[in-house]
Parts: C-alpha cells; structure tokens; sequence
C-alpha cells in the first residue's frame, strides 16, 4: 500500500484523513497519523494540514520532530502538500513577522503573506481554475479560512510552478503586497515533490486535490 502520513500535532489533520480513506480502496492507502519522528520514517508521503503555523512549529520543536521534518520535506524522495498553515510552515520567509518569528521547514522557496485576507475577509470560498487537476475545465471550489498567500517567489528558484491564481478579488482586501487592482494573486504551487495551497481542499467534497497529491506519490513509490 502507499503509506501516507498527515502530521497530526495541530489543526484540521483529521479533515484530511476523511477525504482520504474515502479513497483508501480505490489507492489502497495505509493511513498514518504522524505524531512521532519514528511514524514520520514510515510514510512516502505527508500532508501538512491547516490550523495554526506557529503553534504547529512549536509543538514540533518541543517534540524533536522538526528537525526530522525539515529533513523529510527536502528529500526529493517523498511527497509533501500543504495546506493553509502547512504552507507557512514549509515556507522559507514570511512578511510582517513579528520580532521573535517562527520557526519555518524552509523548503519552499517562497516569501507568504499570512492572514493576507485580513479580518473583513478573514474567510471565503470561491472557483479556481487549476490546470494540473482532472478534468481542468471544472472550477475547483476553494474554500480560505484565515489563509495566507504566496507574495513572491525566490527569483533564483528555477522549478517552482504556479498551480492557481486567485483573479476575481477585489485587490485592495489583500494586504502585504503592492497590489494592483485586477493583478493576479498565487494560490497555489509546486516546487518539485512539494505541493502547497492556501486553500483547504479537505473542506470540500472535490477530492481532485487530494488525487493529484497521491498521483505524486504513486510516482515515487
Ligand atoms: N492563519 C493561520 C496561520 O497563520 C492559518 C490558517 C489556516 O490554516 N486555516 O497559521
């Protein structure tokens, strides 16, 4: 079976594992809660779930997972998605931090913006298009919650992909970034084996998401 871990120290894990032992036959999926370093050495494949990135970060430092963490996520060997938080977390910078910081896994060469929606919009769904998906003419029904967005890219990074763009927003509601009306902002990307969205695909009932995350995997294995 694909052996797929989804860290289950903080946030929206268990939304994740939902969606996923409904596809659990059809992939035949073992499913693991990754709380430990020693679950972590067992999957091919991790989903970095929602919630909130600098208490995540925390739990992992007190729990001597983020350093296997951070040498999970650059192994090219394994699959790793984020979402939301779990974004942030394998971002290499963040805008606005705050004195004292965070602690990042450093594996997506991005800078994000976090609660980029501010209050007003603090959450919100909305249609993406995103090409790489099955049948890519179907929106996909992006649910945000308190998400960040990825401001910009590490210009020196050649293999980073834009997955979605966010179009139809009212720019002036996106804070961190120079924005001009109409300007598209980034959703979602690849860099190599690793996925990330700002968006929660576990909240919906479109399991794309997850399909072209155990696709990757597959691949791999
Ligand atoms: N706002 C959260 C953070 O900064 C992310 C929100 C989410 O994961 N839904 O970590």
């Amino acid at each position: 079976p694909l052996k797929i871990g989804i860290l289950s120290i903080q946030g929206a894990f268990l939304e994740h594992i939902n969606v996923l032992t409904g596809l659990s036959d059809e992939y035949n999926l073992n499913i693991i809660e990754v709380k430990t370093s020693q679950q972590l050495h067992h999957v091919d494949g991790l989903i970095l779930p929602g919630g909130e990135s600098t208490t995540m970060a925390l739990i992992a430092k007190t729990s001597d997972l983020f350093d296997e963490l951070v040498k999970f996520v650059h192994n090219p060997n394994k699959i790793v998605w984020g979402t939301c938080a779990g974004l942030i977390f394998l971002s290499s910078e963040i805008s606005y931090a705050k004195i004292g910081g965070q602690d990042l896994l450093k594996a997506l060469k991005v800078k994000v913006s976090r609660n980029a929606f501010g209050k007003q919009l603090g959450s919100f769904s909305t249609q993406l298009k995103v090409p790489c998906l099955l049948e890519p003419e179907k929106y996909f029904p992006a649910v945000f919650i308190r998400a960040p967005i990825v401001e910009s890219i590490d210009e020196n990074s050649k293999t980073i992909e834009v997955l979605a763009y966010l179009e139809n927003l009212d720019a002036k509601r996106v804070r961190g970034i120079n924005h001009v009306e109409g300007e598209k902002i980034i959703v979602a990307v690849r860099q190599d084996n690793i996925i990330a969205t700002s968006f929660h695909p576990e909240l919906t009932r479109d399991d794309r998401f997850h399909r072209f995350f155990l696709e990757l995997v597959k691949e791999k294995v």
